[in-house]
């Protein structure tokens, strides 16, 4: 209702003067910047600066070994860690955004990621020796953000069975009681046009063919460098529903929670108890795992 009510009342606003649109947008463009600045600034106070430009390194030697066209467009991946008690010392307020807006708190490190990136490629180019260094895309970069030693506490949780619908970053804490097979996630495919163009692609989001800029044909993959990573469905029977067995005429339902390889590391035990950060996500409906740990 609060939500429905704050977009009406844009709309009206909008009717009776069209440039708040433009007010709007660059308000907006102004966020994103200041929200980027934090995520900046936070790395360099922390050692992720050193996990970007150590990635942005061994992309420019990767390149310079190979010299093959399509290297430049190779993955660029980082695993950033966002510790919680370094977020309470160093940034308060980039903490507040991940934990109110964690969408928009990924958007920003993405964006701050390629910003850093390519800024360290440029002083890598000024360097001696003299390297090739390549103009990078936004899509060849794959920032894969956690965050660690979120504090659990009851206005964080997220559990449908005690009515607690918490949307922004929130916690799932109880019993894995089934998980689903591997499934994959294509993170990135590169493309070629077989036409003697000399063009290539990046897609990521499908692995449709694209068609060429140049000459409009289909373009072919470079079927071994496709990028992808493993992830997959697990149920968490909330923690209440087991310590309260006697609760009559009453179904507890598990929380879907998709779980992506990189965010865990310990080994997924039927009946064993595990504490989830993330948030929920309306595509595909099931809570976003960003860290799971056992509890
Ligand atoms: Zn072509």
């Amino acid at each position: 209702m609060f939500h429905l009510d704050t977009v009406n009342a844009v709309n009206r606003e909008t009717e009776v003067n069209p440039s708040n649109n433009v007010n709007i947008f660059s308000q907006r463009q102004q966020s994103q910047y200041h929200e980027q600045k934090l995520v900046e600034q936070f790395c360099r106070a922390t050692h992720l600066i050193k996990i970007i430009e150590g990635a942005a390194e061994a992309f420019v030697r990767n390149y310079n070994k190979s010299r093959r066209s399509e290297d430049a467009l190779a993955p660029i991946i980082l695993r950033l860690d966002f510790t919680y008690t370094d977020l309470v010392t160093h940034a308060r307020d980039l903490l507040e955004l991940a934990i109110e807006e964690p969408l928009q708190f990924a958007e920003a490190i993405k964006y701050c990621a390629y910003g850093l990136v390519r800024a360290h490629i440029k002083a890598v180019a000024n360097e001696p020796p003299a390297l090739k260094t390549p103009t990078i895309d936004i899509a060849q970069l794959h920032a894969q953000w956690r965050i660690l030693g979120l504090p659990v506490q009851r206005n964080l949780q997220f559990d449908p069975s005690q009515h607690l619908y918490r949307l922004g970053l929130a916690l799932v804490h109880g019993i894995l009681s089934a998980f689903s097979a591997t499934e994959t996630l294509v993170l990135q495919s590169i493309w070629y046009c077989g036409s003697g163009c000399m063009r290539n692609a990046i897609q990521t989001t499908s692995t449709d063919a694209p068609s060429c800029s140049n000459c409009s044909r289909p373009m072919t993959e470079y079927s071994k460098l496709r990028v992808t990573e493993n992830y997959r469905f697990i149920a968490i029977l909330p923690k209440a529903c087991v310590q309260t067995p006697r609760v009559l005429n009453q179904t507890f339902r598990p929380i879907l929670v998709r779980l992506r390889d990189f965010t865990y590391n310990c080994a997924l035990k039927l009946g064993a108890c595990y504490l989830i950060t993330g948030y929920f996500s309306s595509s595909p409906a099931c809570f976003e795992s960003c860290t799971l740990d056992e509890a």
